[in-house]
């Protein structure tokens, strides 16, 4: 049976433009190809078997012809695999998508075409620039500033063009910017008409460029402003001095790396996304479950005995309940203990299981910990420390000093995941990061491993923050300077930290 083929339209660059219908193509898809203009972040809803093809144009690898695509679609679909095509904006808008489609429809294979928030629409607004404006602009036009040069007559009359009063939106025209404004003002439009030039709008590296008909393309070229960037001329380019509005957001512009684990690493890209930065997930630390559960099992078959449960990390909740549940027990097993969390996060995901957290320090850190509960503990009290296999040792030594029975018990493993040296030292040399963002010890001496103590200058320009203290000091012990150490010692506290550094100070 052949498979099925869905033209989806991935929006303008920001990932987050896309539709419902687009974002359900790429999860039930078994292969998915894309190109430069839809953002590879789409890319982590495929499934994990998903075949993930990349078509754009890069350096040092083949570049694929419109032809070529259009047959490995169409080969794809005969094979009985589900396809999706991501295209920037709308696969319909200058998109080639009626190409690739003719030649499904040609053999017999089903497709859909689903649109796609288009560019010419989508980069304005996110400037502030309305296309129609009520008495400013009552149309706006779409049209192409690439016109195929092999083509003997010119399908776009410029005499047409230049009467129309209405918004003119130029697409793929930054080399011919010269010859788009000369002929608009050869052909009776003023000089002086509003022009402003978009790049990378919707994206954390949009910049936009005003000016006039008369000598935007001068200061195109002075900017050395390159695409993809969107041309807009007309008299609704003027109220972008008083509508924009993504340039402003607190973090805007900010690149800012995320080194946690992938499945942690949402919340802090949420808040970075959310001020209008953009987060990097570089995840240099996975967390798996400790598979060696003699300790554990051990100590959970003797869960009455403990006086104190002290957890660290909200991953340390999660493996310790998940093996007191395969042993075939629950929560009314901690009935006789008094339970720790050392921040707010740990507490909340004991709070998610309904129990209450009798401590948690007003410093999130272990040595806080024990200051907290102190006066409370007794001569031969016993606790349990479920923690990471790397734990640090303080806890369970201030522990013992107050005289306590301590039973620090691994319950998850960190490891470093499969990484790509050469692809974070790229994004490094190519200015794509800002901020590098460290929450605990081990991501920094991960990162560290993973860029190889070599290459640690590259890093030298790069802002660098720290979740606390402890993060800190790993940090300027391994050479790497750190310009940002968060007050509080917790996600919240560390963008805080960030949007401080760069005097946007706003609690979030
Ligand atoms: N189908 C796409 C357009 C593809 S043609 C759409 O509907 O948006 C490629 C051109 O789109 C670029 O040359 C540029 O003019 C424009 N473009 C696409 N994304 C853009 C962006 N994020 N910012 C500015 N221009 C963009």
């Amino acid at each position: 049976m052949n498979g099925k083929v869905y033209l989806v339209g991935a929006g303008p660059g920001n990932y987050k433009l896309i539709t419902l219908r687009g974002l359900e193509a790429i999860k039930k898809a078994d292969v998915i190809l894309y190109d430069r203009l839809a953002n590879s972040k789409l890319l982590k809803y495929a499934g994990k078997d998903a075949q993930l093809i990349y078509v754009g144009k890069a350096p040092n690898a083949h570049t694929y012809t419109q032809e070529e695509i259009s047959k490995l679609i169409l080969n794809k679909a005969l094979e009985g695999k589900v396809v999706a095509r991501l295209k920037g904006g709308d696969p319909f808008v200058f998109g080639r998508g009626g190409e690739e489609a003719s030649l499904l429809a040609e053999n017999g294979i089903e497709f859909e075409i689903v649109p796609g928030i288009t560019s010419a629409i989508s980069v304005p607004a996110y400037s502030g620039i309305p296309v129609t404006h009520r008495n400013v602009s009552s149309s706006f036009h779409v049209i192409t500033g690439h016109e195929d040069p092999t083509k003997e007559d010119k399908s776009l009359d410029y005499e047409v063009l230049a009467k129309l009063k209405g918004t003119l939106i130029f697409l793929m025209g930054i080399k011919n910017i010269g010859d788009i404004c000369n002929k608009l003002i050869s052909n009776g439009q003023s000089p002086d008409r509003p022009v402003a030039v978009i790049r990378r709008g919707t994206t954390v590296e949009q910049r936009i460029l005003k000016g006039t008909l008369k000598d935007i393309a001068n200061r195109v070229k002075e900017n050395n402003f390159k695409n993809p960037a969107i041309i807009i001329v007309g008299e609704v380019v003027n109220l972008a001095d008083t509508l924009s509005w993504f340039d402003k957001k607190p973090l805007f512009g900010k690149k800012v790396l995320v080194t946690r684990t992938r499945q942690q690493a949402s919340k802090l890209s949420e808040k970075i996304e959310e001020l209008g930065g953009e987060a990097i997930e570089f995840p240099t630390i996975e967390i798996i479950e400790n598979d060696k559960y003699d300790d554990m099992d051990r100590a959970i078959n003797e869960i009455g005995k403990y006086r104190w449960i002290i957890f660290t990390s909200a991953n340390g909740v999660k493996f310790f309940f998940k093996r007191l549940r395969e042993l075939g027990s629950d929560v009314r097993a901690l009935y006789n203990a008094m339970l720790c969390a050392i921040g707010p996060a740990t507490a909340k995901a004991l709070e998610d299981m309904g129990l209450r957290v009798d401590y948690v320090p007003k410093e999130y850190r272990a040595e806080a910990i024990v200051d907290s509960i102190k006066d409370k503990v007794q001569q031969g009290d016993k606790v349990l420390l479920p923690r990471a296999d790397i734990a640090r040792k303080v806890l369970v030594e201030e522990l013992e000093e107050l005289g306590a029975e301590v039973d620090n018990i691994p319950v998850y493993k960190t490891l470093i995941p499969d990484y790509d040296r050469e692809e974070l030292i790229r994004l490094i040399k190519e200015n794509k990061i800002d901020v590098i963002t460290f929450t605990s010890s081990s991501t920094v001496r991960n990162f560290y491993r993973v860029l190889g103590e070599e290459n640690i200058d590259l890093i030298n320009e790069i802002i660098v923050a720290a979740i606390g203290p402890i993060t800190g000091q790993t940090a300027r012990e391994l050479g790497i300077k750190v310009d940002i150490i968060a007050r509080e010692y917790n996600i919240p506290g560390l963008v805080n930290g960030i949007l401080e550094y760069f005097n946007k100070w706003e609690e979030v």
